[in-house]
């Protein structure tokens, strides 16, 4: 299997190959068929971090957002600001041949009080996307997918995976819901179930 053989746009190769990847790693080669398939389905992975994950999502976000519309599209929930700060980075390189592509953080920021996010693709941690949903100051409407990074380590956190479902019952119903975890735990299991209902999974 190559890249290639996954119909991904001409921006994305360049992407691809920006970073360096010569061949799918094996989550790329099992998650991206799954997750780029219309219409969009659900996905639960299991993976360790070192696998490859991070660009497997980022790809299928990168290949949903209509780069004509200034609008939040693509939400990613992860435990640590420095991870968000991590996969903020691969979109911004995967991404980094594609016109009009915008990215947010969503860290705590006090000068940005009060401002719209603009950006297409929104990186951050539950409690931060969440307060800045509750103050309007993310417009949730226009989210297509819907990606949490490390669920077993979101729920190690006292009251995250409870942020997780709140920002979820903001966004449309149809949202495309991508779960990734290194870990499957009875809680995560429970977890994963109600947060990407249907979903296809992949273990490793
Ligand atoms: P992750 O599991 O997403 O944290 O990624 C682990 C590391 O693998 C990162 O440094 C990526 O740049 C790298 N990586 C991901 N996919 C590939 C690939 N297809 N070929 C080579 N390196 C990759």
């Amino acid at each position: 299997k190559e890249f290639s053989d996954l119909n991904l746009p001409e921006s994305l190769q360049k992407g691809i190959s920006a970073l360096s990847f010569t061949k799918p790693s094996k989550i790329q080669e099992r998650a991206l068929p799954l997750l780029l398939q219309n219409p969009p389905q659900n996905l639960i992975g299991q993976s360790q971090s070192g696998t490859g994950k991070t660009a497997a999502f980022v790809l299928n976000i990168l290949s949903r957002l209509d780069l004509t519309l200034q609008q939040p599209q693509a939400l990613v929930l992860a435990p640590s600001r420095e991870l968000a700060r991590q996969i903020l980075g691969v979109v911004q390189v995967m991404g980094g041949f594609m016109e009009g592509l915008t990215t947010y953080q969503a860290v705590p920021d006090p000068s940005t009080r009060g401002q719209q996010v603009t950006g297409q693709v929104v990186v951050g941690t539950p409690g931060t996307v969440m307060d800045l949903a509750r103050k309007k100051q993310l417009n949730t409407r226009g989210m297509k997918v819907l990606v949490l990074d490390e669920a077993d380590n979101m729920l190690d956190q006292q009251g995250l995976g409870d942020q997780c479902k709140r920002v979820k019952g903001l966004l449309p119903k149809d949202v495309q819901t991508v779960l990734f975890s290194a870990t499957f735990p009875e809680e995560v299991l429970g977890f994963a179930d109600l947060f990407a209902p249907k979903a296809n999974s992949i273990t490793l």
